[in-house]
């Protein structure tokens, strides 16, 4: 709604800046819901119909939108074509993880369009796994060259990357120090490539598409294979820190008195919730997020749901500082961290009303991810999107 219309007095460079904005902002609305009329354009930008017009106009040459015909089926008169993204203009998403390597194609509008598991069978070095990428992106490029307009690749990294340039500080899990992952992926496939913290593409997948939609305020904490991470959007924005590390939920202090941490700190919450021993009590070696939920809600063993409330005990202590601080409206939980709050979401919810600030518990809901699998896929997609979607025109792939 912030949308400015071209003024009278506007110098040809003016024009130019506010044409740009103005196309940034249309194709973020198409983006981001799926599609919308040109009056519901009008209505959301407060710019004229004229106008709109044009700016689809040229979005629709750029093609990064089509103007599809509605289903017109019982309406009364000519229905208006809608603005959709256009789903062959992609990204490249990739997760890299210790049991895996996943490599997606998502369309513009976070669908996504192609899924490919890599399964390793040890923790994979930054070259190998970028040998492996760059091995299965080959695999596709008659496709992305002929079928797709491919923007770049984002990377969800399950560690600490510098934002300034994708560096991976560090992947502990995966045993990756000062890693130039996205130098190493550009110079593989060259594509241009960025990289964020996983957790934190997961708060801003599940916030622009997801459960988080219409809110400015959330908190999202993941619990995965190697660990637990985090991402924060306070007042509509993604909190990064001055280098783009904030969001550890899982190095926050839950027991004074708990175990040491990889990262050599005691007592953290990913050294008090986590996954192995629910996997462990429930008899399963590997299992994927689905199998073991299933597992866990459809157990009647005592040593279960006692293992679940001492879980969700901790995991309260870190939602409560995390309330406390950011003032939430929403809460997350995404991987078995969702599959803990699902077998008892009455306990945690009453663990987290008995706090002493009740006003800042007061308007928070506790939800679980509705990405679910593509989450991530979508979340690094997104990071890819984002040059393109901030200026449709000057886009390296718009201009093809
Ligand atoms: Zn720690």
């Amino acid at each position: 709604m912030a949308t400015v219309e071209v003024t009278t007095h506007a110098s040809g460079n003016n024009n130019d800046h506010v044409r740009r904005h103005n196309l940034s902002a249309v194709l973020g609305l198409a983006h981001r819901t799926g599609g919308l009329s040109r009056a519901q354009l009008t209505r959301a930008t407060g710019l004229n119909r004229s106008t709109i017009a044009d700016l689809v106009g040229e979005l629709v040459d750029r093609q990064l939108v089509v103007e599809v015909e509605p289903d017109s089926s019982g309406t009364v008169g000519r229905p208006s074509p809608v603005v959709r993204p256009n789903p062959k203009a992609v990204a490249l998403a990739i997760n890299p993880e210790v049991d895996a390597i996943t490599i997606g194609v998502v369309g513009l509008g976070g669908q996504v369009l192609k899924r490919v598991r890599y399964p390793t069978p040890h923790s994979t070095s930054a070259k190998e796994a970028v040998a492996i990428c760059a091995a299965v992106i080959d695999g596709m490029r008659s496709e992305l060259d002929t079928s797709y307009r491919t923007v770049g690749i984002g990377v969800a990294v399950p560690g600490l990357v510098r934002e300034q340039d994708g560096l991976v500080r560090l992947a502990p899990h995966l045993g990756w120090v000062d890693e130039p992952l996205t130098r190493m992926l550009t110079d593989a496939t060259g594509y241009p490539a960025v990289a964020a913290n996983d957790a934190s593409l997961g708060a801003l997948a599940e916030s622009t598409f997801g459960s988080g939609r219409h809110v400015s305020d959330l908190i999202y904490l993941n619990g995965g294979a190697s660990g637990i991470g985090g991402g924060v959007i306070a007042g509509g924005v993604s909190l990064a820190g001055i280098a783009g590390y904030a969001g550890e939920f899982g190095h926050t202090l839950v027991n004074s008195t708990g175990a040491i941490c990889n990262c050599g700190a005691e007592g953290c919450l990913e050294t008090e919730v986590a996954r192995a021993p629910l996997l462990n009590l429930v008899g399963l070696t590997d299992a994927d997020a689905d199998e073991l939920e299933l597992a866990l809600t459809t157990s009647s063993s005592p040593a279960v749901r006692a293992e679940v409330e001492r879980q969700l005990d901790y995991l309260a202590v870190a939602l409560r500082n995390a309330i406390n601080i950011f003032n939430p409206q929403l809460v997350v939980l995404g991987g078995f961290l969702g599959s803990l709050y699902a077998v008892a979401p009455a306990y945690l919810d009453q663990k987290l009303a008995h706090q002493p600030l009740l006003a800042a518990r007061e308007r928070v809901t506790i939800s679980r991810t509705q990405l679910t699998s593509g989450l991530l896929m979508i979340g690094a997609a997104e990071l890819a999107f984002e040059s393109l979607l901030s200026d449709p025109a000057s886009s390296r792939s718009a201009a093809l």
